[in-house]
């Protein structure tokens, strides 16, 4: 499905089912829901929240600080030779490295630096650090529409926001469980618990074909009308 059509579904059914339950939904909890509801397509390679994370120019002047300290350790470092050397050989291939490669690099940088030093912004920071790596460090594509990748998130959501607000790991498991249902009733549908061989398949859709347009539509609209049914049946107009 496409990453839109998760937001809309996932994110819409997470908060009425909230709202039903009387929850308090805050502005935190409506953004891990809706990050969650995106989240298992990060390994994808045009995945919308991996393009957007590390901008293309920031990883240009990553490439261009490698270069400038690579120099550095050259010049600057001639009492240390031949380390010196060896250390601006290691550092300037780093910044040869595929773009791909590179925003990896520096998601783990970043991860790292926000668990170790972000302590006066937990858990947003341990939360955002965790999440880097875990994108950076993905083995292969699929493993997050498993159980597996599930489990992970919401423990990741538990031990960082639980004690701030108990509402967002369960928001953020439950969107992020919608979403791998979701994708369970296309025709590719999921295989949730590697190795086994298994798979979550309703076959309701073809995507990328008219049916499965009319079907996603359909997801689209009832969700839909259950956001209205919980959040404005008693308004009046
Ligand atoms: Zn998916």
């Amino acid at each position: 499905m496409m990453g839109k059509s998760h937001i809309i579904i996932s994110t819409g059914i997470t908060l009425s089912i909230l709202g039903m339950a009387d929850y308090k939904i805050t502005i935190p909890v409506i953004a891990v829901t809706t990050i969650s509801a995106l989240l298992p397509d990060i390994d994808e390679p045009n995945s919308l929240l991996v393009s957007r994370a590390i901008p293309k120019k920031f990883i240009h002047f990553f490439q261009f600080t490698l270069v400038a300290l690579a120099a550095a350790f050259c010049f600057l470092g001639q009492a240390f030779a031949p380390w010196n050397i060896l250390l601006a050989v290691l550092v300037s291939l780093v910044s040869f490295m595929p773009t791909r490669s590179l925003r990896n690099v520096i998601m783990i940088l970043i991860g790292t630096a926000l668990i170790a030093l972000g302590h006066d912004f937990i858990p947003w920071s341990f939360l955002i650090g965790c999440l880097l790596i875990v994108c950076a460090l993905l083995p292969h594509r699929g493993l997050t529409h498993t159980l597996y990748g599930l489990t992970i998130w919401i423990l990741i959501l538990y031990f960082s926001t639980n004690q701030y607000d108990s509402t967002i790991w369960i928001s953020g498991g439950l969107s992020y469980l919608l979403h791998l249902l979701a994708d369970s009733v296309t025709n590719r549908g999921i295989r949730p618990l590697p190795p086994f061989d298994w798979r979550l398949k309703l076959n309701l859709m073809s995507t990328g074909t008219w049916k499965g347009k009319i079907v996603e539509n359909g997801f689209i609209g009832l969700t839909t009308l259950l956001v209205w049914f919980v959040f404005f049946r008693d308004f009046n107009f």
